[in-house]
């Protein structure tokens, strides 16, 4: 019986396989696929301590690989259902194995959003992106449009600007929410514009994506704008599904747990992305997987 199994292989999961490793507690990290989650997917990240301009596959790899050295344990599979048998959970794996731990810590994360208007799921990898990292290359001197105003549509279309012939930013309001110096250096390149107070109400194209229908907010003005790519970046959902059996998912789609990562069902905790927070960053990710091994332990001990 495992003392802890770890769902995620984030920022937060690995972060929690190295602190249990240093507790020797018996612990099982699944990686459903690359480590490192949503960075992995990232360019640069400036804003984690200490190692200013790190790529994110960098900083992914260093995390896996400082917790194998301390000697966790990994396995690629995914989680699709967890039961609360009191005393230990049973997880239900993908491939139909069941796998039962004392404690676990979801550290599952959270995907990108989808914008639900018309085209957006037929054109999905024929023009509509989710990230500019993985196909930005892909649409070297064309024309393309990030829909968002958060750091994800910032930092996608900053890099898009330098492969892209030109990058329309379309934001339904008329600020952007993203760190202010990233949006300054966004406004100021030649080739991004922005379409202020802005809804795209339809992806058009017949097989690949050839435009996007726009609708002005003030004035319910109707246009298409033609484009060969269109990256959305409307922000994140947690990863839940395979904890919806437990009741400890909120109506805003996270997990409900305090900062020691406590989730109202003993023995389960949350942490990163997944759990209710007011700030989503890798940082705080791996401050949580921390906590989250300190709470776990201090339940072991209960047992
Ligand atoms: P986010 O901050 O939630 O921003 C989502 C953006 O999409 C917002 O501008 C929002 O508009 C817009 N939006 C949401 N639903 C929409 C819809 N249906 N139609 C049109 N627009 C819609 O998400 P994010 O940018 O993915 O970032 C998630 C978290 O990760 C944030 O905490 C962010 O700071 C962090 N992050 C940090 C970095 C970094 O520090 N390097 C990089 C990436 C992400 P409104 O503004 O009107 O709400």
């Amino acid at each position: 019986m495992l003392d802890l199994l770890i769902l995620g292989a984030g920022p937060a999961g690995l972060t929690a396989a190295i602190y249990a490793a240093r507790s020797q507690l018996h612990t099982l990290v699944l990686e459903k696929e690359t480590a490192g989650g949503q960075i992995a997917l990232t360019g640069q990240v400036d804003n984690y301590p200490g190692l200013p301009g790190v790529q994110g596959l960098v900083l992914a790899e260093r995390l896996r690989r400082h917790a194998e050295q301390l000697g966790a344990s990994f396995r690629a599979a995914e989680a699709v259902r967890l039961e609360d048998c009191g005393a230990y959970k049973k997880t239900m794996l993908a491939d139909g194995e069941c796998l039962p731990a004392r404690s676990v810590i979801a550290a599952t994360g959270a995907a990108p959003r989808l914008l639900g208007v018309p085209g957006e799921e037929q054109l999905r990898g024929s023009g509509v992106s989710y990230c500019a990292m993985c196909d930005g290359a892909f649409y070297r001197g064309k024309r393309v449009c990030v829909i968002g105003g958060g750091d994800t549509a910032v930092e996608d279309a900053l890099l898009l600007a330098r492969q892209a012939a030109e990058v329309v930013l379309i934001h339904r309001r008329d600020r952007l929410r993203a760190q202010k110096a990233h949006a300054a250096q966004l406004l100021g390149l030649e080739n991004v514009s922005v379409r202020w107070n802005t809804v795209v109400t339809e992806i058009c194209g017949d097989g690949a994506v050839s435009g996007v229908r726009l609708r002005a907010l003030p004035d319910g003005n109707a246009e298409l704008l033609p484009v060969d790519g269109v990256f959305i970046a409307v922000g994140m959902q947690p990863e839940t599904a395979c904890l919806e059996p437990l009741g400890v998912v909120g109506e805003d789609g996270c997990v409900q747990a305090g900062e020691d990562c406590r989730t109202a069902v003993p023995g389960l905790f949350a942490a990163g992305d997944v759990r209710r927070k007011p700030v989503r960053q890798v940082v705080t990710a791996a401050a949580d997987g921390a906590s989250a091994v300190r709470a776990a332990q201090s339940y072991l001990e209960t047992l």
